[in-house]
């Protein structure tokens, strides 16, 4: 922690601020303001070793000279856009004729504010500052509920898993990979069997106690790197990457043997649940949505064909019938 850390005397830091200017006596001076108003401060002497400290570190403003010989307050302004866009940054203006517009033009390329130099008064630098370090943690929470209302949007809420939007965006990525690089690409759709029965017998939120134990099942002997899907009601998609058809149908027996082993224990009842499953890979389809036509078209032959059964897409309609115990 730095020396000059406003947490070191344990008060709470009311922003972390890096002050540019190539004038030790300017440092020093902003730098007494500010570590008075209880703001933890480091320091830099030139744009360069600024933009250094700003990829390591976490800071809230950036205050900076604009006349400084090796990069100048601009180039401080574009280089904290590109490696830190949330920071603010404060320009300080000199006694030039020419500064004032300088810091009108950083203004206009996304300055927060600007101060004169020397400061004039210590209260205005302070709330200053505090306005800026407030916008820069506005902008922080405002990415952080937009990252969490983004990762929502792709969740199933009752089962945890993956929905079907977060699939056809996978599946996008996945497929121009595979293509790209002459990787496999396989999918297994699962429907569980007769499970309206599910609900009409024991009711609504067994079915859903159903929903959530058979995406923890089938989860649970996944490999690494396969994917599980909430597809819609009672269907799940599997995404397996670098995996053919007969590695996908294994994969597809493996969760239905395990679904089939399984006691569903609801409503204060144990529930035997069979799925079934079809089988597609990438060889057999252009792109994501022909993969899951196909993968579905084989769900509906192991439907057709019994139920409890994993069938693998080919050419000809139920190329394998794997019936399982
Ligand atoms: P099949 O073996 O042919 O697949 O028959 P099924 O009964 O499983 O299929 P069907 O499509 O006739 O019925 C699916 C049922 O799943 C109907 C629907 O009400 C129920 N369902 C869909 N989503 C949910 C859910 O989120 N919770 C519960 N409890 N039921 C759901
Ligand atoms: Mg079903
Ligand atoms: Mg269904």
């Amino acid at each position: 922690m730095s020396k000059h850390s406003a947490l070191a005397t344990g008060q709470p830091s009311r922003g972390k601020v890096l002050v540019v200017d190539d004038s030790r006596l300017v440092r020093t001076i902003v730098k007494g303001i500010l570590k008075s108003g209880g703001f933890d401060i480091e320091e830099a002497e030139g744009g360069a070793r600024a933009l250094e400290l700003l990829a390591k570190g976490a800071y809230d403003v950036v205050i900076t000279d604009l006349r400084m010989p090796d990069l100048d307050g601009f180039g401080v302004l574009s280089g904290v856009k590109r490696v830190a866009p949330h920071v603010e940054v404060i320009i300080l203006t000199g006694t030039h004729a020419e500064d004032l517009s300088c810091a009108v033009r950083a203004l206009r390329l996304g300055a927060h504010d600007y101060l004169s130099k020397p400061p004039s008064s210590r209260d205005e630098v302070l709330a200053t500052v505090d306005r800026a370090v407030e916008k820069k943690r506005l902008k922080d929470a405002n990415q952080r509920l937009q990252s969490e209302l983004e990762a929502l949007s792709r969740r199933d809420p009752l089962t945890g898993v993956l929905n079907r939007r977060a699939l056809e965006e996978a599946l996008g990525q996945e497929t121009a990979r595979a293509h790209r690089h002459g990787h496999a690409l396989a999918m297994v759709m699962l429907d569980i069997d007769h499970f309206k029965r599910v609900n009409d017998t024991h009711g609504h939120p067994a079915g859903d106690q159903v929903l959530r134990s058979f995406a923890k099942v089938t989860s649970s002997v996944l490999r690494e790197g396969d994917v599980l899907f909430r597809y819609g009601g009672e269907e799940f998609a599997v995404m397996l990457p670098h995996t053919g058809l007969e590695g996908a149908l294994n994969a597809a027996r493996r969760i239905l043997c395990a679904v089939a082993a399984t006691p569903f224990d609801v409503a204060g009842s144990v529930l035997n649940i069979t799925a079934s499953a079809g089988v597609a890979c990438l060889a057999s389809a252009g792109d994501g949505a022909e993969l899951i036509a196909a993968a579905d078209a084989a769900l509906y032959a192991a439907k057709n064909s019994g139920r409890n059964r994993a069938v693998a897409s080919g050419p000809r309609p139920a190329r394998v019938a794997a019936r399982v115990a």
